[in-house]
């Protein structure tokens, strides 16, 4: 398994050896002691997270979730997939989200929450494909493969994914990731070959031929590759096939080389299955007392609570071999610790799916809350932000109203520099609410308030004085730069064309400016403004004047 992807983003570091090398020692550790590959990844998360090294920290939560989930701590599984799938979300790293997935969708599987599994490795594979890594995709299809195979009637949907896993594996030139397919393929011959033995007794060995076939070129191909505990696996499918098609004696040599190989290459869950296939070889072979030797062998390599479904086949491989010994009263006693521990699975296996549904649940709760939540503050950010602009504006005008017209003349009062004001007056504007409507005086003073917003320039202001009189501040504008905006101002309005009705036909304005060349304050400067517009007014009207 290679972290560092040349298809990926080039906000990633270009390599991590740190991260590679992480890999290669908690792949390993995973397969032969799994509370040190916990330990390891949990001590690596940590330092890779002092040194911010975010690859390697991405790395070592997924061990840590996987080396959880195969303890069965669901709950700290899921924790630790979430930590991989939010830092590969952030190193845009998809192939590492599709990791963090298989993991998730695993321990559904392992609670038999199939369904949730193969909706999560399915997300995965796709994951994989949109990112164009075709060795990751072959990685995901055989994890949902093995899934698949573990439902006989999902044989073939196995195959297909197996099928496909190969074709990708060859093409990403990966013989490791090929090797891993065609194991769980040989596994799903035999599954398949398993769960027609009672009712098609020649289906199931033309199966198990298929299986031992498929089983044969998977030994090929771990060895070629050189992985121990692929080719390992690929042996015990062999040996699984002879015991389905019942050829004894080639099954006692694979029994014996599987032993010699788990002599080297210790590993917890293969040991565990060579001790099940002897058991059922031996008992087969009426070597009833070593067949029970080697079923309490196995019971006793898999006494950690979870493997309790390898200890109910066990326990029932122990009683059947003490039935065919004569020994009833010994079988009796097993098929009742069979009983009680198959109970005891169910429970557990019910207990976890609840906690599991029960989690995510919680998640989902939370989630709603912080939509909710976040929804209330936009909410209540839009509502101040209104009643802001309400405080500060004409709501007929949508100009600036008079407190903030006096907030800005006042602020720019202190100043040294010139500054300016424009005070227009609509000239007979009673005439336009007596002679056509009140109503059609609003929709003057509105336009009249969009004329104005569009004549001045940024850094002025347009405000509405009151009644039909409006202001314009002009910080830094002398006094012939104010006449001449307040004369652009007053031919604009004379130019507009109206589509209501108004007296003559047309709208004026007079304008009065005054300018402050020095600090001053709003009366000052508007009761200047004011007599220069009064001038305006008895000089005649639709004129401008300034202080
Ligand atoms: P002048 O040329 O001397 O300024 O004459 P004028 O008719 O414009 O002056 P006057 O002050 O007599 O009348 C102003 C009118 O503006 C009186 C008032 O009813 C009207 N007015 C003030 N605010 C509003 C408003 O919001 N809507 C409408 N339709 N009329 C308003
Ligand atoms: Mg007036
Ligand atoms: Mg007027």
């Amino acid at each position: 398994m290679t972290v560092v992807d040349d298809r990926a983003p080039a906000a990633e570091p270009a390599e991590s050896p740190d991260a590679d090398t992480l890999v290669g020692e908690l792949e390993a550790l995973l397969h032969t002691n799994l509370a040190g590959c916990l330990d390891a990844a949990e001590r690596a998360a940590r330092e890779s997270a002092e040194r911010e090294d975010r690859l390697a920290e991405m790395v070592a939560h997924h061990y840590v979730a996987t080396a959880r989930r195969l303890r069965g701590d669901d709950a700290g599984a899921l924790a630790a997939c979430d930590r991989t799938a939010s830092i590969a979300a952030e190193l845009e790293n998809p192939v590492w989200q599709a990791r963090s997935l298989e993991c998730r969708g695993l321990v559904h599987h392992a609670v038999d929450d199939d369904e949730q599994a193969i909706d999560l490795l399915r997300e995965a594979v796709e994951l994989c494909r949109r990112a164009g890594d075709d060795a990751a995709t072959a990685e995901a299809l055989t994890v949902l493969g093995r899934t698949y195979a573990a439902y006989p009637p999902f044989a073939a949907r196995a195959a297909g994914a197996l099928a496909e896993a190969r074709r990708l594996s060859a093409t990403a030139r990966d013989p490791d990731g090929a090797a891993a397919a065609q194991v769980a393929l040989a596994m799903t011959y035999v599954t398949t070959s398993k769960q027609i033995a009672r009712t098609n007794a020649r289906g199931a060995v033309a199966a198990a031929r298929r299986a031992l076939a498929a089983a044969r070129l998977a030994v090929e191909e771990a060895d070629a590759a050189g992985l121990s505990g692929l080719a390992v696996d690929a042996r015990l499918a062999v040996a699984t096939s002879l015991a389905a098609i019942g050829d004894d004696a080639a099954l006692g040599t694979t029994l014996d080389s599987l032993a010699a190989m788990l002599g080297r290459f210790p590993s917890p869950t293969q040991q565990l299955a060579l001790h099940h296939l002897r058991a059922t070889w031996l008992s087969r072979r009426g070597l009833l007392a070593e067949a029970s030797a080697e079923a309490e062998h196995g019971l006793a390599v898999a006494v950690p609570s979870e493997r309790l479904a390898d200890r109910v086949e066990l326990l029932e491989i122990l009683a059947v071999t003490l039935e065919a010994a004569g020994d009833l009263g010994a079988a009796l006693d097993v098929w009742h610790r069979h009983r009680d521990l198959s109970a005891e699975r169910l429970e557990s296996l019910a207990e976890r799916r609840s906690t599991l549904l029960a989690a995510r649940l919680d998640a989902d709760e939370a989630l709603a809350t912080a939509d909710r939540e976040r929804r209330r503050a936009r909410e209540l950010e839009e509502r101040n932000a209104k009643l802001t602009w309400e405080a500060g504006h004409d709501a007929l005008t949508r100009l600036a109203n008079r407190r903030s017209l006096e907030a800005t003349v006042a602020a720019h009062c202190v100043s040294q520099g010139p500054l300016s004001v424009c005070l227009i007056d609509v000239d007979h504007f009673k005439r336009v609410n007596d002679e056509c409507s009140h109503a059609t005086g609003d929709r003057v003073l509105e336009r009249l308030g969009s004329t104005l917003a569009a004549v001045v320039r940024s850094g002025d202001l347009a405000a509405r004085y009151g009644g039909e009189e409006f202001a314009l501040v002009l910080p830094g504008a002398d006094r012939q730069t104010a006449a001449a905006v307040a004369e652009r101002v007053r031919a604009r309005v004379e130019a507009l064309t109206w589509p209501v009705a108004v007296p003559d036909g047309r709208v004026t304005v007079s304008v009065g400016t005054a300018t402050a060349d020095g600090p001053t304050s709003f009366e000052d400067l508007f009761t200047a403004a004011d007599a220069a517009m009064y001038r305006a007014k008895r000089g005649g009207r639709n004129r401008v004047e300034s202080a």
